[in-house]
């Protein structure tokens, strides 16, 4: 039977630059999958069903929620968004290790049901960065802007919970850390590394 997979969690304030690390990162790691949210926010240009969210209504998200079909679920910006559990499990069942790409709400929830799970926080260089990638995206009005800095200030608070903090200072860089934390995850020796050592019985001399 092959080893369960982990689950690998990647936050960042908005645009922090998750979306771009987790692409370069799936595309150079043929061992993990994304997990594909659900969200009842409405879909923006370029963006696919199924294949970047499953965009949902207000009703259908309640619906799949109250069956706990859920890994975890949180509203962000005021939109909500969840986790759906089966293709999650069936993933780690398979060996494949799953990257989940959410806020910092549904991270921490994961953690408390899965210890395993690897929580890594993505940092911008400074606010001033920040504003400024948000900014050159161009997907955002100045008003959303604003309420995504906010939203950061609190976001980056919670970040010393993270297991990991990275740097988005260049992006070839960030991912380099990321894929060294996940190697590095991935050659643990099971549990025993969250515990303390039993204490050792040397042998007696003859
Ligand atoms: P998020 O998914 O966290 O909201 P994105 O991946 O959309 O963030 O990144 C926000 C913007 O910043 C995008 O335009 C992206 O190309 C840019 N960006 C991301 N990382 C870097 C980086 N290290 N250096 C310069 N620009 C970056
Ligand atoms: P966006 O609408 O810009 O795609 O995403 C907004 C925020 O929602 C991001 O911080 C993103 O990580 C988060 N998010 C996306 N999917 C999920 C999810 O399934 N659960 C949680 N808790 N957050 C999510």
């Amino acid at each position: 039977m092959k080893p369960r997979g982990r689950l690998i969690v990647i936050s960042a304030p908005s645009g922090g630059g998750k979306t771009t690390i987790c692409n370069r990162l799936l595309k150079k790691d043929p061992r993990l999958v994304r997990s594909i949210s659900a969200t009842t926010r409405p879909m923006r240009a370029g963006e696919r069903e199924g294949v970047d969210y499953f965009f949902l209504n207000d009703a259908k998200f309640d619906r799949v929620a109250r069956k706990q079909e859920f890994l975890e679920w949180a509203s962000v910006h005021g939109n909500r968004y969840g986790t759906p559990a089966a293709v999650v499990r069936k993933n780690q069942k398979a060996g494949r290790d799953v990257l989940l790409v959410i806020d910092v709400q549904g991270g921490l929830a994961v953690k408390r049901q899965d210890p395993r799970a690897v929580l890594v926080f993505v940092k911008p260089p400074s606010f001033k960065v920040l504003e400024a990638r948000l900014q050159g995206r161009g997907t955002d009005s100045r008003g959303t802007i604003r309420q995504r800095l906010r939203n950061a200030r609190w976001e980056m608070a919670l970040a010393p919970q993270y297991d990991y903090q990275v740097v988005n200072n260049t992006l070839a860089e960030a991912v380099t850390q990321i894929r060294a934390i996940i190697t590095a995850e991935r050659l643990r020796t099971g549990e025993s590394s969250s515990k303390r050592p039993k204490r050792l019985e040397r042998p007696k001399r003859a």
